[in-house]
């Protein structure tokens, strides 16, 4: 595993290891060991600002009707990224190494020190700004998807109104959510809809504040319990369907090949489900571009189905004008709950 990064620091703050991507740890061996470093998250709670309940995702009865080991759960990413290190060998991983080309006929990696290998396979799992995905996808970009979003970890032992399940509050084109990580802090994200990133509100707790005054505790608390150089700003993007992920022996993996946008909390759980479905198809088919183009045909549809419903979330919660969203939130409070476990189901349903 060849990284650009040259040291591997404890940045980010939390994640939402949806169940499905919980199964494709347990096959790796660190489910177990994720769940203890974080917090196991039954349920996520949507609400309107000013609190009253639009609809609960709830995770335990489909987890239970599919026999599942394992329900979400909210993680430090510095946690995630410690138990996944611990269990590959050191000499697996090589930090300092930026690919800047890859040649899919050898194949051949390109590093910026000049520096080139050869393996068997390339798998590009190199992020939503993938280089690896201009060998297969040349003219792809990423696109904004008309939000920015501020992420903050506070202590929150002091403040009481902290519950145990994550919760998100629904205004008119922002919103805020936030779940605990472990037993004393608390991950919380805002967005907050910009027609560009550029115009979009100063990442400071005074800005944030102003932003979300109308909002129920705990928002403003935890707010105000952020100190401002902690707060990290990223414009949300996603990436347009690719018509391949593979060319030759060359494949995609993760946001590479399906950046989606966080609305469903499965960017995550889909590069380990990827994951799993490669080294399968690697162990039936070994190196060869028959096991790449196998794993695409097993991954590509379900992937892009997920990404195309996140995007149509983040639609749904983008809505500014007062009509719609009342008509919005009418509509989830009146929601069937075997209609909203359905679809949590298709979404945590995998075939290995
Ligand atoms: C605001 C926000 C909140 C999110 N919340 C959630 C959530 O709660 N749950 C969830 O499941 N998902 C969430 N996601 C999505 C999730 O973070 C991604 O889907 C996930 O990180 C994708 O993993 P990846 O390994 O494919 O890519 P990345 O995590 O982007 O990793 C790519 C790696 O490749 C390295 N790299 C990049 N370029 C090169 C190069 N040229 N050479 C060598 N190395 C390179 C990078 O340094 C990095 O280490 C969120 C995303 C955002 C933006």
């Amino acid at each position: 595993m060849y990284e650009a990064t040259d040291e591997l620091r404890p940045v980010g703050f939390g994640i939402g290891i949806a169940p499905n991507g919980m199964q494709a740890l347990d096959q790796l061996d660190v489910a177990d060991a994720v769940e203890e470093r974080g917090v196991a998250v039954d349920r996520i709670e949507l609400r309107t600002k000013g609190g009253q309940l639009l609809m609960p995702m709830d995770f335990r009865t489909p987890v239970d009707r599919h026999g599942l080991d394992h329900i979400m759960v909210a993680v430090h990413r510095a946690d995630l990224q410690s138990v996944l290190r611990n269990q590959m060998s050191p000499d697996r991983l090589q930090l300092g190494m930026e690919c800047v080309g890859v040649d899919a006929k050898q194949p051949a990696i390109q590093f910026a020190d000049g520096s080139e290998k050869t393996p068997d396979l390339v798998i590009g799992a190199d992020g939503v700004n993938s280089i690896i995905r201009k060998n297969i996808s040349p003219s792809s970009r990423s696109r904004y998807a008309g939000e920015v979003v501020y992420r903050g970890l506070v202590d929150a032992t002091p403040l009481t109104d902290i519950t145990q399940i994550g919760a998100e509050f629904w205004g008119r084109g922002v919103r805020f959510g936030y779940f605990p990580v472990d037993d004393e802090r608390v991950y919380w994200f805002a967005s907050v809809v910009a027609k560009s990133p550029d115009i979009a509100p100063e990442a400071t707790s005074a800005k944030l504040a102003e932003q979300y005054r109308n909002f129920t505790d705990p928002v403003p608390n935890l707010i105000a319990a952020t100190d401002d150089d902690t707060i990290i700003q990223t414009p949300l993007t996603d990436l347009p369907l690719l018509d391949h992920w593979t060319n030759s022996c060359v494949t995609l993996l993760g946001d590479a090949a399906h950046a989606m946008t966080p609305n469903l909390a499965q960017g995550s759980a889909q590069a380990m489900e990827d994951a799993v479905v490669l080294a399968e198809s690697i162990g039936t088919h070994g190196a060869t571009h028959r096991a790449l183009s196998a794993y695409e045909t097993r991954r590509k549809d379900r992937a892009e189905t997920i990404l195309r419903q996140s995007r149509i979330q983040g639609r749904l919660a983008q809505v500014e004008y007062p009509i719609l969203a009342k008509i919005r939130n009418t509509a989830f409070r009146h929601t069937p709950s075997l209609l909203l476990q359905k679809q949590t189901e298709s979404m945590i349903a995998v075939d290995f």
